[in-house]
């Protein structure tokens, strides 16, 4: 019963017993004890937004009632974030890891920085349901083995979250960091509840998720949605993941960042962004090209997976309408009949831990009632 309300609040006591397959008269049991513990109530408005003319009164875990932490392991530091029933974040900071920290040292900095988002925000652990970490690896979902990790080999282990989850004695999830990031769409807004698409991240690395329905599907081992390592060039520079001319090769930020040093010299995107604004043509032709080459993956995907939606995310969506235009007009000229492209607005993002929260949310819609 918790579990259908903290993945779909707003449910009525017959939208419960229905989801259940049980009588309403038991529904409203669980429903008046969990009220009684203060762990669920009314929310008029959710009920009122749905607005299927339902009878009944919209039900939500109570905020208060939960506590999760979220955290994202990235190249020489972790963000975390800790965030209530309701996927709000209540705290979010940023903890450095020593290069050259063993195991140990790893696994108590996750101890830590949870204990840390606790104390800040001074709350009791005893409201700790779960904790959700984003890492850049494959997780496989059923044995959860992660890797492998080749950015983040230090990490690599695979019975981390096993290990994790006994010392905390709650549950611990380690996802993809770009499904989390495809998660965190639909608690911001970027994805409509149920949707279905592509999603591509672009980033220090290039991710993405394949997103069914408001659900990720993992794939067989975890792989799926791993769309920066399709091949560009099969002839191309050899890449981290053994292959050769992958799309992260031409896509990602650095690649793009790359592409014009021989033009200004070393750039951050923010400068790059300056000279967009100023219609500096040398620059804007670069981002017609990264557009059409990022329209050629887009391509690959409506032929494999036919989405109805491609959704980017991540930094170099900022490069705006030049660069989304490119990559439409690359895959409809490849296939006419593709779906829409569409950027994840990357002005709303909080600064820190959008992905942590999105790792939050998976673990939310993969806990066992
Ligand atoms: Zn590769």
């Amino acid at each position: 019963m918790l579990q259908l309300l903290r993945t779909q609040p707003g449910l009525t006591i017959s939208d419960l017993a229905r989801a259940s397959n049980l009588g309403k008269a038991t529904v409203s049991r669980v429903v008046a004890r969990l009220r009684a513990d203060n762990h669920v109530e009314e929310c008029a408005q959710l009920s009122e937004r749905q607005g299927r003319g339902r009878a009944g009164t919209g039900l939500r875990v109570r905020p208060e009632a939960e506590l999760y932490v979220g955290l994202h392991i990235r190249t020489g530091r972790v963000e975390c974030v800790l965030a209530d029933g309701a996927q709000d974040i209540i705290t979010a900071f940023s903890k450095a890891v020593e290069h050259r920290a063993d195991r140990e040292a790893r696994l108590q900095l996750l101890e830590d920085a949870i204990a840390e988002a606790l104390n800040r925000a001074n709350r009791s652990r005893t409201r700790l349901r779960g904790v959700g970490v984003a890492i850049a690896t494959p997780v496989h979902p059923v044995t959860h083995a992660l890797g492998p990790a080749v950015r983040l080999p230090e990490w690599d282990r695979p019975d981390i979250s096993v290990e994790l989850a006994a010392r905390l004695g709650v549950p611990v999830e380690f996802s993809n960091d770009s499904n989390c990031s495809a998660m965190f769409l639909f608690a911001s807004g970027g994805l409509k509840p149920g949707e279905s698409c592509a999603y591509v991240h672009l980033d220090v690395g290039v991710g993405g998720a394949v997103v069914l329905e408001g659900r990720i599907w993992q794939g067989h081992t975890g792989r799926a949605g791993n769309f920066g390592h399709i091949s560009f060039d099969p002839e191309g520079e050899y890449c981290r993941c053994g292959g050769r001319g992958c799309y992260e090769k031409y896509l990602s930020l650095p690649a793009f960042l790359g592409r014009v040093t021989p033009l200004y010299g070393e750039k951050s995107l923010d400068e790059i962004l300056a000279l967009i604004e100023q219609q500096d043509h040398s620059v804007e032709r670069v981002v017609q090209e990264s557009g059409a080459i990022l329209g050629s993956l887009l391509a690959n995907l409506s032929r494999s997976i036919d989405p109805p939606a491609f959704v980017v995310g991540g930094p170099l969506t900022r490069l705006g309408e030049i660069y989304r235009r490119a990559a439409s007009d690359q895959l409809h000229s490849i296939n006419p009949a593709a779906g829409e492209v569409r950027f994840a607005a990357a002005t709303n993002l909080p600064e820190i831990g959008a992905t942590a929260l999105g790792a939050v949310a998976l673990l939310i819609s993969t806990m066992q009632p």
